[in-house]
């Protein structure tokens, strides 16, 4: 056995990141590893043990190796929390500022909230589309074991035979979801398994039942007592790892039960479904025939039951007041995802026109798809290029069989997160090679590794920061990292003799970032003999916008990132879903940043394109090809829905509706004139 004494040096100790950081260097090794923490003793392989040790600053702890592999093993530990564990090593003399004391997050003002009607509520749409039926408040089933299990003794074996199925379930949904190309649903499966193969848990419920304990009790309690110090631990993502710890053990109860999923409080009939929150088990365990859509209390445009919504084609609202949950089941209900808003106890009247809306939408999806090969030429005959945001070779093959006409925006970092180790040369070489062939002549936008921050990679050493989103992120880390850089330019650069990629820096804020990135392309172009790559922007920061007739110059094109640039000119975290509201694209600050963009790329004979959520907005697309924008990059399943629409608008009318909307005063005047003006 070997072992060494080491303190943890981390600003916040062993929290959520460096904890699974440490946890999957040590899943590595055969040997078996413990970690002490004064009288406190952890499975180093276990997560959920790791996290409960409670680690702070400073803290010392004791890690005992024993087996065939102990001496690497040893070494890698200490090496790895040395570095800080993904983290970067704190400096040492500088202390940390006090945190001033968290602001009251503002009140949405009641105008903003304020329905148009008395039966309407607003909410925040996450996916298009028209949805009327009756009601279905969705309540999670609670498991009561002392109802449910008089009489009923589980065993060991039994448990280890749900645990056995919950598994096989869990890899299943991830297989489905991977299937559909659903990945944000597939990664939640997969952090499930995660959790339910922690030793941990087992071993803790082991103990239990040691001591005379059932094995329901000893199941549920281990699962609330781990759920309970995990969220204790006061960090945003730990907290959600509690529900996945508490998602997971319902899911193990339920099968020990013989409680089946499919039970009176699943709809049986076609509902829109309402609730406070969905979990990704909940989301899976609806029939989808029965699904007529989302109204969701909690949750931002990005929360899973919104990815999911968009997936399967339904709409969905968020962000809806909670008195929506007071409804009635079986009352009607009308949720609109083109404007957001929630109609209860319709009169007949307005169910009337909701239906007929609901019908043109239908309609207008069906000829839609149909034609979804043809090209998005306006009425007055300007062609738009209508492209796909893909981030992995499935959403390449599903973009161009929706009709996009290349990719927009290949977001990378799919194959460099969740990994202990960047990914080699030749394994990108692959992928982006793939992709290339598949879209064969149609361009592929390759956006360079944007990640740091809010996003960090346990494999390269940063810095703590107190605002992730402000600091070292996209291309600013990539500069400092010129290795992984390099490593990535020269993948794409080799695959790109296999199809048609061109590049795109992510994060730039003034011309000095891309001449830099600029100069390690070209170098690396002279070194492979490879001719001039076409390499862009993307406009996320207020400063390149503002200088974008100074970038255009030089840059070959740009891609404005309205998810970003919004987040930035507002002020507004872009995850936060108390803002979601508010958080909006169509805001005239955003446009004139927006305009000033394209007139800067046109001034020198370059073209602009958007790359962000609002290029797929049928509120946006209007102002936006009448600011003269050239191309359009957006989710794949919007792509035939946004061609149609070019299709039937005329940019000869659309330049004064643009010009109007520049000299709003609210994203919500904005989006009343276009739809006073193209009657929608
Ligand atoms: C954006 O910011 O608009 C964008 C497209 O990039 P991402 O959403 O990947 O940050
Ligand atoms: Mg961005």
């Amino acid at each position: 056995m070997k072992q060494l004494e080491i303190t943890i040096n981390n600003e916040t100790g062993l929290h959520a990141r460096p904890a699974k950081t440490l946890v999957n260097l040590v899943k590595q090794f055969k040997s078996d590893i413990l970690i002490w923490h004064g009288e406190k003793k952890a499975n180093a392989k276990s997560l959920i043990s790791v996290l409960t040790l409670g680690a702070s600053k400073g803290s010392q702890l004791k890690i005992e190796v024993n087996g065939d592999d102990e001496e690497t093993a040893l070494a890698q530990i200490e090496s790895a929390i040395l570095s800080g564990l993904g983290e970067g090593e704190p400096p040492e003399t500088q202390a940390k500022p006090s945190a001033p004391p968290a602001p009251k997050v503002a009140e949405i003002p009641i105008e903003d909230k304020k329905p148009a009607k008395a039966n309407v509520l607003q909410g925040v749409s996450a996916a298009p589309g028209i949805a009327i039926g009756p009601v279905f408040q969705f309540q999670r089933q609670e498991i009561s074991i002392n109802e449910v299990s008089e009489g009923v003794v589980i065993s060991w074996e039994r448990l280890q035979d749900a645990l056995a199925r919950a598994r096989q379930q869990l890899e299943n949904l991830n297989h489905q979801m991977t299937e559909k190309g659903m990945k944000a649903e597939a990664a939640i499966f997969d952090a499930h398994l995660g959790l339910l193969e922690d030793p941990e848990l087992t071993e803790t419920v082991q103990a239990r039942m040691q001591k005379g304990q059932d094995a329901l009790k000893a199941w549920e309690e281990t699962i609330e007592d781990s759920a309970m110090v995990v969220a204790a631990l006061n960090d945003p993502i730990l907290s959600a790892r509690a529900d996945d710890l508490r998602d997971v053990g319902r899911r193990v109860l339920k099968i020990m039960l013989g409680i089946d999923d499919k039970n009176d409080s699943l709809p049986d009939k076609p509902v829109v479904i309402v609730a406070r929150e969905l979990s990704p088990s909940d989301t899976v365990s609806f029939n989808k025939d029965f699904v007529l859509g989302f109204c969701i209390v909690n949750g931002g445009p990005t929360s899973h039951t919104a990815i999911l919504a968009r997936a399967l084609g339904l709409p969905a609202i968020v962000s809806v007041d909670e008195s929506i949950l007071k409804l009635k089941n079986d009352s009607y209900i009308i949720i609109s995802g083109s404007d957001g808003t929630v109609t209860f106890n319709p009169s007949h009247d307005e169910l009337h026109a909701a239906e007929q809306e609901r019908n043109n939408w239908i309609e207008k999806r069906r000829v839609a798809l149909e034609q979804a090969n043809a090209p998005a030429i306006t009425a007055d005959g300007r062609e738009v290029e209508v492209v796909g945001n893909a981030g992995s070779l499935s959403d390449a093959q599903k973009a161009l069989k929706m009709g996009a006409t290349g990719i927009g925006l290949l977001r990378t970092e799919f194959l460099f997160l969740e990994r202990t180790t960047a990914p080699t040369e030749e394994e990108q070489y692959n992928v982006y090679r793939s992709i290339a062939e598949t879209m064969g002549k149609l361009p592929v936008i390759v956006r360079t590794l944007d990640v740091g921050g809010d996003k960090p990679l346990p494999y390269i050493e940063m810095q703590r920061e107190e605002n992730p989103f402000l600091g070292e992120r996209g291309i600013r880390l990539c500069l400092n990292r010129p290795d992984l850089f390099r490593q990535q330019l020269r993948a794409i650069l080799r695959a790109g003799v296999h199809g048609n990629l061109l590049i795109m820096f992510p994060m730039v804020g003034d011309i000095e970032e891309y001449r830099r990135a600029r100069l390690m392309l070209d170098e690396l172009q002279i070194e492979l003999n490879i001719p001039r790559v076409v390499a862009g922007i993307m406009i996320e920061v207020p400063s390149a916008a503002l200088m974008a007739d100074v970038l255009a110059r030089e840059v070959d094109f740009f891609s404005i990132g309205t998810n970003d640039l919004t987040q930035y000119t507002l002020a507004m975290d872009r995850a936060n879903p108390t803002l979601a509201a508010k958080q909006d694209g169509l805001h005239p600050a955003v446009l004139r940043l927006i305009a000033k963009t394209i007139e800067g790329a046109h001034k020198h004979g370059k073209w602009a394109g958007i790359c962000g959520e609002l290029g797929s907005d049928p509120y946006a697309v209007p102002i936006l090809l009448g600011l003269g924008i050239d191309e359009l990059s957006m989710n794949v399943p919007s792509v035939p829905l946004v061609k149609a629409q070019i299709r039937g608008l005329k940019v000869s009318e659309l330049q004064s509706l643009a010009q109007q909307a520049l000299e709003c005063s609210t994203a919500r005047e904005v989006r009343e004139l276009v739809k006073k003006q193209l009657s929608m």
